[in-house]
């Protein structure tokens, strides 16, 4: 296993990372007792990092995985999350500093655990950008002084709203979903300035682009244009003939990131941990990367309206679902 520093925080962590959305069925229904041989393999090869919410399975990634890592607990980097609850506004969002008291002790709870190593605002696009300022990000600074939990980042798809946190709040990690990887590498221009400059710790989650670069390809509510997820389809198709998986060669181009801690991958199948591991440490093959990458050109760069109005990027496209 190779492992980074995560920015200031001085945690060791693996490159890759268990991305535990689909233990709580965000991908399909899972076999349990499977998920947890899952866990248990990764910890044992040497995967230290663990990402949840109690979005995901509406809290049940967040039992099973409190289950799972029973006796497990200090052999790893936990991060969870606050804010999200649901799919959409009003009800499935609330970044008041009551709901973040009370969101740390549920996640507590259902984590089997007496302190989470990472705590974060899950998808900051959907909150006000007053209130994640002076209401939500200054509670978690106080559960960060008490040491309930040790430190505190966000997450996010629009990169620009990341982006004005990263630079004018001190926080310690910030997670951006979707935007380093075979299809859009836009995370790069906008976020790695600032990043860099406040030494925070990054964070990439979805180098699958979530299952969209996988040969079973997205699931039916994936928000890209339809046009970016065909794209993807000739790419795995030219993969495919010559030889490669293309999730393999996009864990390899997300994993080979310089600035990039950990990368999180969605896992809750051991042949899965086991592929993926695989590619830590490999560069990909550059004449095939180049060529998928010609391909991919006409549908890269393509992202969506995500969150509040007033936090979409410049440029993003209307959502497909
Ligand atoms: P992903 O790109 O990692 O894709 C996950 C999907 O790919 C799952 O269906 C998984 O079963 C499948 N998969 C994994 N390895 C595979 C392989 N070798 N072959 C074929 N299929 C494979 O997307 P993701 O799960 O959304 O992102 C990873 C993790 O990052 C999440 O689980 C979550 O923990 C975190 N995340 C956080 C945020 C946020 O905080 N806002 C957003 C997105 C993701």
């Amino acid at each position: 296993m190779i492992y980074k520093t995560l920015g200031k925080t001085g945690l060791k962590v693996s490159i890759i990372g268990f991305g535990a959305s689909p233990l709580g069925a965000e991908f399909g229904q899972i076999v349990p007792e499977e998920g947890e041989r899952a866990v248990e393999y990764a910890i044992d090869h040497g995967i230290n990092y663990f990402d949840v919410s109690p979005y995901y399975g509406r809290t049940l990634a967040e039992k099973r995985l409190g289950e799972f890592l029973k006796g497990k607990r200090d052999k790893i980097i936990l991060a969870t999350k606050v804010g999200r609850y649901g799919i959409s506004l009003p009800g499935g969002f609330d970044f008041s500093a009551q709901r973040v008291i009370k969101s740390v002790e549920e996640s507590l709870q259902r984590l089997k655990t007496d302190y989470i190593d990472v705590f974060q605002i899950h998808d900051i696009e959907f909150g006000k950008r007053k209130q994640i300022i002076e209401e939500t990000l200054p509670v978690m600074f106080k559960l960060k002084r008490q040491g309930k939990v040790r430190f505190v980042g966000i997450t996010g798809y629009p990169l620009s709203p990341l982006k004005e946190i990263v630079e004018t709040q001190e926080i310690d990690t910030v997670l951006s979903y979707c935007r380093y990887n075979l299809l859009d590498t836009t995370m790069d221009d906008i976020l790695i300035p600032a990043v860099k400059k406040k030494s925070v710790g990054l964070i990439n989650a979805s180098p699958l682009h979530m299952r969209a670069l996988t040969e079973k390809g997205a699931p039916d509510w994936h928000p890209a244009p339809k046009k970016v997820l065909q794209g993807v389809k000739k790419a795995a198709q030219f993969c495919r003939e010559k030889g490669i998986n293309i999730s393999d060669l996009a864990l390899q181009f997300a994993f080979s990131h310089k600035y990039v801690a950990v990368t999180l991958v969605g896992m809750s199948k051991v042949r899965h941990v086991k592929a993926n591991l695989n590619n830590v440490g490999v560069k990909p093959d550059p004449d095939l990367l180049k060529k998928v990458r010609e391909i991919i050109k006409p549908v890269a760069n393509i992202y969506w309206e995500e969150g509040l109005p007033e936090n979409y990027d410049p440029g993003a496209t209307e959502k497909r679902t």
